[in-house]
């Protein structure tokens, strides 16, 4: 026995599967800033929240006696929410009950999508840098992630090399736009020769939108593969509450879908989480229904905020590119000498007293993030003066 626990004890009990990933980036760089004391522009949560009558929304619900398991599917309310809001974007009537699956945040639609639709030996190719679970839940299936690599300055996504990527072992396309970490928002053009790809190879298109309302340059708007000729019954969209509505705490996203697809996601959700919790969803049907006029203040809010970051990083050797949506800006922290960018994020952690996150565990080849560095400016705008200043420190060797 006593032999047994020793063995256990140094030898990991963590799956082949999920071994190479080790923990998290984002909780990484969070325990870090904390340790350090340091202001957090790295994992991805605003430090506001959302509108107050959402709160009360919830709390509402929960006194009202919606405390027992939700359907499978989603609370009819939120599924109808979800419908209308979308409809205009998907360009189509969206039915409620049989399109809608509502999960534990996006990330539980990622993980259910892969769960619920490939087999192992199956590929889906991604755009890097990429969010650090795609790779991990598609190898819980024992299938590959391949990735094509957007590249600076534009990190423009590119149809043509996405296309050299497809085989026959080829299921799915996962496309992020609005673009986390690059802050890049697919063009028409782009979205239109990402479809060409998928129409005639035959493949599935996942779409992780979770940061939809928050495209920030005017001429610009989110547009959606699923909208696409051609696209609607091959394509899942996949989007959530937390960053529209500054409640990422709240775990609330879903999954849009023509019922044969919703049918693989369903088959896993089933047995993921079965279901989220039932007040919050009756809350989340009340902020969808706060609408445009909402989405315009956020938008012109998140503006702000990122103004803000981009004068103080402007003011530092760091090479800046501009996001066009999302909350995060990269930069290539190369000029400033300080190696690659996780040790470069330690420095700036320990010494500047900013956290930041290093992308190179957004790459298959952490090479290629190794020059650059995200910050993120969901956050007030003190506390962005703040990070402001101290970033004012840096200076090339
Ligand atoms: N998507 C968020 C980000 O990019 C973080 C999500 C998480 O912490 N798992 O920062």
């Amino acid at each position: 026995m006593v032999g047994t626990v020793s063995h256990m004890a140094t030898s990991s009990a963590v799956s082949h599967a999920l071994r190479p990933f080790g923990t998290t980036i984002f909780s990484r760089m969070t325990e870090l800033a904390r340790q350090h004391g340091a202001i957090n522009l790295g994992q991805g949560f605003p430090d506001f929240d959302g509108p107050e009558s959402i709160c009360v929304a919830a709390a509402e619900a929960m006194r009202a006696g919606h405390n027992q398991y939700a359907p499978m599917g989603g609370v009819p309310q939120l599924q109808e929410a979800i419908a209308r809001d979308a409809a205009e974007g998907l360009g189509r009537t969206i039915d409620p009950a049989g399109e809608v699956t509502v999960t534990s945040g996006c990330t539980e639609a990622i993980a259910a999508t892969m769960a619920g639709l490939l087999n192992p030996g199956d590929e889906v190719i991604a755009f890097e840098p990429f969010y650090d679970s795609y790779p991990a839940t598609v190898a819980m299936c024992g299938a590959t992630l391949k990735t094509v690599t957007l590249r600076p300055p534009t990190f423009a996504f590119d149809a043509a090399r996405l296309e050299v990527a497809v085989t026959d072992r080829t299921r799915a396309v996962l496309l992020n736009t609005p673009h986390n970490p690059t802050g890049r928002v697919a063009t028409a053009n782009e979205l239109e020769a990402i479809a060409d790809v998928c129409r005639r190879h035959d493949l599935i298109a996942i779409t992780d939108e979770v940061y939809d309302r928050l495209v920030l340059e005017g001429e610009q708007q989110h547009l959606c593969l699923a909208a696409c000729d051609g696209m609607v019954d091959r394509t899942i969209t996949l989007r959530s509450l937390g960053k529209t509505f500054s409640l990422t705490g709240w775990k609330i996203g879903w999954a849009i879908a023509p019922a044969h697809l919703t049918a693989a996601i369903r088959s896993a959700h089933q047995f993921l989480t079965y279901a989220v919790p039932t007040p919050l969803q009756h809350a989340a049907a009340h902020a969808l229904s706060l609408g445009e006029p909402y989405y315009r203040t956020l938008r012109d809010e998140y503006r702000q905020r990122r103004d803000v970051l981009l004068q103080g990083l402007s003011q530092t050797p760091l090479r800046v590119f501009e996001p066009e949506g999302t909350y995060f800006v990269m930069c290539d922290h190369a000029s400033l000498g300080h190696g690659d960018d996780l040790a470069f994020c330690r420095w700036l952690v320990e010494t500047v007293g900013v956290a930041a996150i290093p992308p190179s565990s957004f790459y298959a080849d952490p090479r290629s993030g190794a020059d650059l560095v995200r910050f993120a400016f969901c956050k007030s705008l003190p506390v962005l003066e703040a990070a402001s200043k101290r970033l004012a420190g840096l200076r090339a060797p």
